[in-house]
């Protein structure tokens, strides 16, 4: 199984988490929300393949973290992973638009001259413009849309780019979520949990519940849970492949 996009340094005990993971033969992409937490959170990926570890400017806290690129320049070359990066349109965020903006065209300019890197994406009530700012920088590298909420035409816009989709257990909770899911294309979906951030009830989510996404998904495709299973794990493979 496969967590593309969780949060495993944001749980009270990182490390712990990380060995579960381990122990329960999940791949994990483990994204950050700053540049100053990458030297730390880097760590988690030591002690074998299946834990990596993406370096990010989580675009809710841009404004305040945009001195932060200098450093997010210096680690780039420490890994093959960008993310959690992207652009926020909730109302509350508003004012800090031009901020989430010149950081994420400056991360993605900086990831097409690192000659590209896997990036998982946020783009809550902002599709478009997260369409719009990696239409403009083809050469940043595969983006994966995480969570993804847009509308229709906005996912078919996605689609027609060749972009990735992460799908959680919470997206897939709404009738919403799971019409988009159907319209994905296969090849291109994988499997996240957004823990902690991510909550069952009020309990978040852990890396391994990503085997409810599973078996949601094998039921939107219509397939057995193993198959579905397979497909995940080929689409991670192909991802992930050249940069091994
Ligand atoms: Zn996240």
């Amino acid at each position: 199984m496969i967590d593309f996009h969780c949060h495993l340094d944001l749980f009270p005990e990182p490390f712990a988490i990380a060995e579960k993971c381990r122990a329960h033969n999940l791949y994990v992409l483990s994204v950050t929300t700053t540049p100053s937490a990458w030297p730390r959170s880097r760590e988690l990926s030591y002690g074998g393949d299946r834990i990596r570890v993406a370096l990010g400017l989580h675009p809710q806290i841009a404004h305040e973290r945009e001195n932060e690129l200098g450093l997010f320049d210096r680690f780039l070359p420490q890994t093959k992973y960008v993310g959690e990066v992207g652009l926020d349109g909730s109302p509350e965020l508003a004012k800090h638009q031009q901020h989430q903006k010149r950081v994420f065209d400056h991360i993605l300019k900086a990831c097409g001259r690192a000659g590209g890197k896997i990036i998982s994406v946020h783009s809550r009530r902002a599709a478009t413009p997260v369409l719009d700012a990696i239409a403009a920088h083809p050469s940043a590298g595969p983006c994966i849309l995480h969570w993804f909420s847009g509308s229709m035409s906005e996912l078919k816009r996605a689609v027609d780019m060749d972009l990735w989709f992460s799908v959680g257990p919470a997206m897939l909770v709404s009738k919403k979520g799971r019409q988009l899911v159907a319209e994905m294309p296969r090849h291109r979906v994988l499997t996240e949990t957004d823990s902690p951030f991510a909550q069952r009830g009020a309990t978040p989510l852990m890396p391994w519940d990503v085997c409810e996404a599973e078996g949601e998904i094998a039921k939107i495709w219509q397939v057995s849970p193993e198959e579905a299973s397979s497909i995940l794990l080929s689409n991670f493979r192909e991802l992930v492949a050249p940069v091994r």
